[in-house]
Order: C-alpha cells, then sequence, then structure tokens
C-alpha cells in the first residue's frame, strides 16, 4: 500500500469578484494574454501529488468556463453556492466518493500559486491535519472603531496574513464544513476559519508574497504590466503567400467568406490573408511555415478551413510561453475590393486569434493592373506578426 497521500484540490471559482470592477467576474478575465482562472488551476492540474482537481463554478458562467480552461485537465466543475462557504462544502461533497486523504482548497483569485507552495500545504496538512499559508505584515496594523478611531495596535509580530491553498485532512474539512452547514452558520470565510471554530487547532506555513489575491481594478493594471514586462524577448516574422483564381463564386479572405465571379484553385480554402499571417507568427517563432507544419500532400487539409491553421500558430505562441503583441496583412488584388471588408476581417482574425481587434490591421493595394495581381488572375497577401516571449527561452540573457 502506498504511503504518499492521497490529495485532491478545490478551485473555487464561484463568486462575482464586484470589487474587481467592470469586465465580468474577475477569475475569467485575462492577464497577459491567458485568464486567470487557467493561471490558478494550471499548477494543480500539473501538480505530480495532486490526482484530482475540482472546479467550482457560478452555472451562470459555464460558457466562460469552459472557454478560460479549454485543454487543463479536471474534473467536471460543479455549482457553488451563495456563500464562498457554501461553495467549498459542494466541491468537499464532490469529492466525497473518492475520499482523498487530503484536500487543498484555493481560490481562483490567485493566480501566481506557485507548485513549491503547493507542496508546502500538502506536507503541512500531513503533518497537522490542518494549517494554512501565511505571511508577514511589514506595516503597523490599527484596530478602530464605527468612528474610524484607533481603538488599539495589536502586536504585528503576532498577525499574520491568510493565504490559500490552505490545507486540510479531507474527512475532517468535511465534517466540519457539514456541522457549520448544520448549525446554520454560513458566514465564515475562509476554511480555516470553520476548522478553528470546529476545534481543531489550525497550523500555519510559510506562504508566498507573490500569491496575492487579485481584487480591484488597480490588482489587475500593476500585474499586467509586470507580467508584460517579463515577456521583454520582441520577435518579428513576415509572411506571404499567393493564391490562384479558379471557377466558382466565393473566395476566402481572412476568414470571411466574399461572394466573387471565381474561387481559389488551392489545396485548403485558399485564405491568402490567414495563409500569410500563419507563416508572419511561425516566422517570428523561427518555427518553420505553413507548408512544413501542415503539408499539402496530406489529405487532411484538403479543403481545410484556415482558420485552424491560424489557431494552431497563435497555439505555438501561447506554448512558449508568449503573446502576440500585433498582427498585419496586406491583400493585394484589384477585386474583390476589400474597404468595405476591412473591419469585418480584422474582427474575425481577433477572434480566431484572441488578439485584441485593436492590435489588428487589414490594408489593401492594388498592383496598377500589373503582374498577376493586375489581370486578376490571383489575389496575393503579405503579413507580419510582433511577438513578445520570455526571456531565457533559448539561451538568451536579458
Ligand atoms: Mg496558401
Amino acid at each position: 500500500m502506498s504511503t504518499s497521500p492521497r490529495t485532491a484540490a478545490i478551485i473555487v471559482a464561484a463568486g462575482r469578484g464586484l470589487r474587481a470592477g467592470a469586465g465580468g467576474p474577475k477569475q475569467y478575465r485575462t492577464l497577459a494574454g491567458r485568464p486567470v482562472i487557467a493561471r490558478s488551476l494550471l499548477p494543480f492540474c500539473s501538480h505530480p501529488e495532486i490526482f484530482a482537481v475540482q472546479p467550482v463554478t457560478n452555472p451562470d458562467d459555464t460558457a466562460l468556463f469552459n472557454e478560460a480552461v479549454a485543454g487543463l485537465n479536471f474534473r467536471p466543475a460543479v455549482g457553488g453556492g451563495a456563500t464562498r462557504q457554501a461553495s467549498v462544502r459542494a466541491g468537499l461533497e464532490a469529492l466525497a466518493d473518492l475520499a482523498p486523504d487530503i484536500v487543498l482548497i484555493h481560490d481562483a483569485a490567485r493566480p501566481f500559486v506557485t507548485p513549491a507552495l503547493i507542496s508546502r500545504a500538502i506536507i503541512a496538512a500531513g503533518k497537522t491535519g490542518a494549517a494554512l499559508p501565511v505571511v508577514a505584515i511589514a506595516d503597523t496594523v490599527k484596530q478602530i472603531n464605527a468612528a474610524s478611531e484607533v481603538e488599539a495596535t495589536p502586536d504585528r509580530a503576532t498577525l499574520r496574513i491568510a493565504q490559500t491553498p490552505q490545507a486540510f485532512r479531507f474527512d475532517v474539512i468535511l465534517d466540519a464544513h457539514r456541522r457549520a452547514a448544520r448549525d446554520g452558520r454560513d458566514d465564515f470565510t475562509d476554511d480555516a476559519a470553520i476548522a478553528e471554530w470546529a476545534g481543531l487547532t489550525v497550523a500555519t506555513f510559510e506562504g508566498d508574497a507573490a500569491n496575492m489575491k487579485l481584487t480591484t481594478p488597480d490588482d489587475f493594471a500593476r500585474e499586467e504590466s509586470r507580467l508584460t514586462a517579463l515577456l521583454g524577448d520582441i520577435r518579428t516574422g513576415t509572411g506571404y503567400d499567393v493564391h490562384a483564381f479558379g471557377e466558382g463564386d466565393h473566395v476566402w479572405l481572412c476568414g470571411l467568406k466574399v461572394p466573387h465571379n471565381r474561387g481559389f484553385l488551392a489545396h485548403s480554402d485558399g485564405d491568402v490573408g490567414l495563409h500569410a499571417l500563419v507563416d508572419a507568427i511561425l516566422g517570428a517563432l523561427a518555427d518553420g511555415d505553413i507548408g512544413s507544419h501542415f503539408p499539402p500532400t496530406d489529405p487532411q487539409w484538403k479543403g481545410a478551413a484556415s482558420d485552424k491553421f491560424l489557431k494552431y500558430a497563435v497555439d505555438r505562441v501561447a506554448a512558449r510561453g508568449g503573446r502576440i503583441a500585433n498582427l498585419e496583412v496586406t491583400m493585394i488584388c484589384e477585386r474583390p475590393k476589400i474597404g468595405p471588408l476591412r473591419d469585418p476581417m480584422r474582427q474575425r482574425i481577433a477572434e480566431i486569434t484572441g488578439v485584441p481587434v485593436s492590435r489588428v490591421a487589414v490594408k489593401a493595394t492594388t498592383s496598377e493592373r500589373l503582374g498577376f495581381t493586375g489581370r486578376e488572375e490571383g489575389i496575393a497577401a503579405t503579413a507580419s506578426a510582433t511577438i513578445r516571449l520570455p526571456w531565457g527561452a533559448d539561451g538568451l540573457a536579458s
């Protein structure tokens, strides 16, 4: 029989995050190009000592949640309750059949949790049965009354800031939550407080000052600029593509189906704009070209919609921990006229890539009736992409 504890984790994501300002629940907003909740979940999903990750969400957010966490591996989300406490209890009940030895309970609004902090939590719960990560307080703390007058100055050496993940023996915290619910207590703001109420001794372990909770719009702005500054390795790439006209009544351009008196002769849908963008992104990554990733000899790409190729290139950037700073494409043709399509094309590229539309440019030019584009034998497109990667990914010092 294995001696290492079976550890599960609950990620609490049912809150509305009202203090974070406009823009929907804060856990689904992006921070430096990645949703907060994806950042919070990943360290648990990829931790070798955690066998089950149980998200708790608000059922109203199902679509937001599914989009934000695509590709991560966890148990189906359960619906939360009216309070944080009720949501955690729903997560515990959902794990009851698995009977883990230890459970970690973490707030989705803390996206900077590290594998090392998770490991410390598991060790602390194994030793003590109930423990939470804490950090010391640098500032003097005042206790005030209703008139905002100072009543006392507590000794800050005895005070700590509580964080998550809080860690417990599963049966003990489940029992404490059930008793609290039975007694009509629904006002606990963290799980350590429920354990205290239930009469357990709660130990502390070393937290992490970087493991802050995103709460206000200022928190988002500050962390966004901090994370963006870390992506200082800036690369650019260019792309070029041509497709010839053939029989048909429409062409695909920058992800839009455009009525035309010709079609494209192409293995895929022939979307020159998207193909040029794919090559620009792959070029910025120094990662081959569209033909090396999607060989025209491979039958699976016959007639393929090119948004797939573009999404693939974007995912290659994300896999390197990077993000796209801007995308630009220039269509070279006499017809169809691109001007009226410019903004819908920008929208469509933004939709496919997740890059804000303010960072997507579509331009158009003719070739003054010269050459193959001038004779309307086909359409050409050029593109450029600028991407930001983390320093040090391939041996360059910052
Ligand atoms: Mg092509």
